[in-house]
């Protein structure tokens, strides 16, 4: 099926060009002599193509090429065909002496060089392939040659490009790059704070402590992230870690906070980070005023558990306050009979949760094991409570192991 399928994704566009090449042939009233090799070639490519010769039908048409060199379109198709195949050498070959034409329209030099870029793409050619791109800036293909050095740079990881691509894209009404730009800015941010990077410092100057600039430019780079894209959670997080670094603990709580107003209030993301400030704090020495870190910290970790309960959260909760452990545990699992949850309970003192009751962890595991207690195809993996003898999914026969999922 999928080979079926496969061969005529080949073929189509193929048989397309040689059907509409030859029919514009026939309009013709008057077909030259010393023309009349080509549509032979033609007719032989295409016998060729449907027996799924593929590699004898385009020699036929690489020889119709030959015989009448000005089909523009039978080599777009070519180059196309020669692309899908893998072999970027020809392609490309095909899409550079279409470039080479004098007599080529604009619009068709344009379509000319976007295939030589996809060409150059394909074949992992990404140098070629950007600055092939960026002669279609002001085309009619500038959008998808946009799109596609975005991905570029995103892939070689030049994020300074990436970003400058995706406001034009924006800026031009392609669609919404916002959050995307402010990953880049932040991206930008994290290779600076981590001494990654082509521009980053020397490994002798980017110890303990940054060099000044590097530090500097990491902060203004996630400011201008936040004001890119509000809504996005990485430019919050990233700015109360760069604090965080430098010991500005009470700020970098304050700005997580910001964390509480986003969509699913994402602050399980720092929640280990709020511990470890607080132990970075005590750590420093400074005791005056540790407390009121510990209960802003606290604070801040009872609004989030409230707005979105992530069992992620209650431990960094426990972690900070380790005497309401055991009954806002019990009281998760209750709400919540997740596997998790469970192993934390079972992992307190006997005594602080035998008092609930094995009843939660039984539910959490009885739960959590439905799943497993199932039946899987081994040919199209369909699952099932019971056994068949034939798969509802794909009717193979036998293609149930007798194990159910767990006992495979
Ligand atoms: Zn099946």
């Amino acid at each position: 099926m999928t080979e079926f399928s496969l061969t005529w994704l080949l073929l189509l566009p193929a048989l397309g060009f040689a059907v509409g090449w030859l029919a514009s042939r026939l309009d013709l009233r008057q077909v030259k002599r010393e023309e009349r090799d080509s549509p032979r070639a033609y007719y032989k490519g295409l016998n060729l193509l449907l027996n799924e010769q593929q590699d004898k039908a385009i020699d036929a048409f690489i020889e119709a090429v030959q015989n009448d060199p000005d089909t523009t379109e039978l080599h777009f198709a070519l180059g196309n065909l020669f692309r899908r195949r893998g072999e970027f050498e020809r392609s490309v070959r095909v899409h550079q002496h279409l470039l080479s034409r004098a007599d080529l329209s604009t619009a068709d030099r344009d379509r000319a060089q976007h295939a030589l870029a996809q060409d150059y793409a394909k074949a992992g050619l990404f140098d070629r392939a950007e600055a092939a791109y960026r002669v279609l800036e002001g085309t009619a293909f500038s959008t998808e040659a946009r799109r596609a050095l975005l991905d570029l740079y995103e892939r070689s990881r030049e994020w300074p490009q990436a970003r400058e691509v995706a406001a034009k894209l924006e800026s031009a009404g392609a669609g919404s790059y916002a959050a995307r730009m402010a990953h880049h800015l932040c991206e930008q941010a994290h290779e600076l704070m981590h001494g990654l990077g082509p521009h980053a410092p020397s490994p002798s100057e980017s110890g303990a402590a940054l060099p000044h600039t590097g530090e500097q430019q990491a902060l203004e780079l996630l400011t201008q992230a936040q004001a890119t894209a509000p809504m996005a959670a990485r430019p919050v997080v990233m700015k109360g870690q760069w604090q965080a670094r430098r010991g500005l603990w009470s700020d970098a709580l304050r700005t997580w906070s910001a964390l509480l107003r986003l969509p699913q209030a994402p602050l399980a993301l720092v929640a280990e980070d709020i511990v470890q400030v607080v132990a970075a704090q005590e750590a420093a020495g400074q005791h005056e005023g540790s407390g009121a870190l510990r209960d802003q910290a606290l604070a801040l970790l009872h609004q989030a558990y409230e707005a979105e309960s992530s069992l992620v959260v209650l431990q960094a909760i426990n972690a900070l306050a380790p005497q309401g452990a055991a009954q806002s545990l019990t009281q998760h699992l209750a709400r919540q009979p997740s596997l998790s949850a469970a192993a934390a309970v079972l992992k307190l003192p006997a005594e602080q949760w035998q008092a609930q009751g094995l009843g939660p962890v039984q539910q959490a595991l009885e739960r959590s094991a439905r799943p497993l207690q199932r039946y899987r195809c081994a040919a199209c993996g369909f699952e099932a409570q019971r056994y068949f003898w034939q798969c509802p999914g794909c009717l193979s026969w036998d293609s149930y192991p007798p194990q159910r999922i767990e006992e495979l």
